[in-house]
């Protein structure tokens, strides 16, 4: 199990720098949690789109699913030249509903809705997830893959407001 911090910025990218994305790997299984700004650029340093097998956003401010948008112009190009014969599984919270039904390409995307008991097996690795403090519907994101890793997200208040806070781990 392999976790690449694809970018950790937020709300906006510094120079040269990327939004949140976090490349989750074991194996031949391929999860990106989190698609902001520049990170479809960092993760195709890694692995190519064609290798995905899903997508899952911890919540829908624009920090953490703006490259969504345009990675959904690679799928359907993809999909028009007969190079990707699938829909990309992605999986969101579904408030706020205009964000997630932003998400909703019906010829690029197969979306699905995580809620409080959502447990997910893609490839190898199986996701839990717990609610967060946010102002938007947020989930940190528990993955493991024969018991030994896990990835969390944390948002809580501070003194000027919600502070955000990140951290991924492997253990
Ligand atoms: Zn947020």
């Amino acid at each position: 199990m392999k976790l690449t911090v694809l970018g950790n910025n937020g709300p906006y990218p510094a120079a040269g720098s990327a939004c949140s994305g976090y490349l989750l790997q074991s194996g031949t299984t391929n999860v990106l949690i989190d698609c902001g700004n520049g990170v479809l650029s960092n993760m195709q340093k890694i692995i190519s789109i064609d290798k995905l097998d899903a997508v899952i956003l911890t919540h829908l401010h624009s920090d953490h699913v703006s490259d969504m948008y345009v990675l959904k112009y690679a799928i359907q190009l993809r999909r028009k030249r007969g190079l990707y014969d699938k829909l990309l599984r992605v999986y969101a919270p579904a408030e706020p509903s205009e964000e997630y039904e932003r998400l909703d390409v019906k010829d690029a995307f197969e979306l699905g809705a995580i809620t409080d008991d959502t447990q997910l097996a893609i490839g190898d690795i199986k996701f839990s997830f717990l609610r967060m403090k946010h102002p938007y519907t947020d989930y940190a994101v528990s993955a493991e893959c024969a018991g030994k890793s896990s990835f969390t997200r944390e948002t809580r208040p501070g003194p000027t407001g919600w502070s955000l806070s990140q951290r991924a781990r492997i253990c």
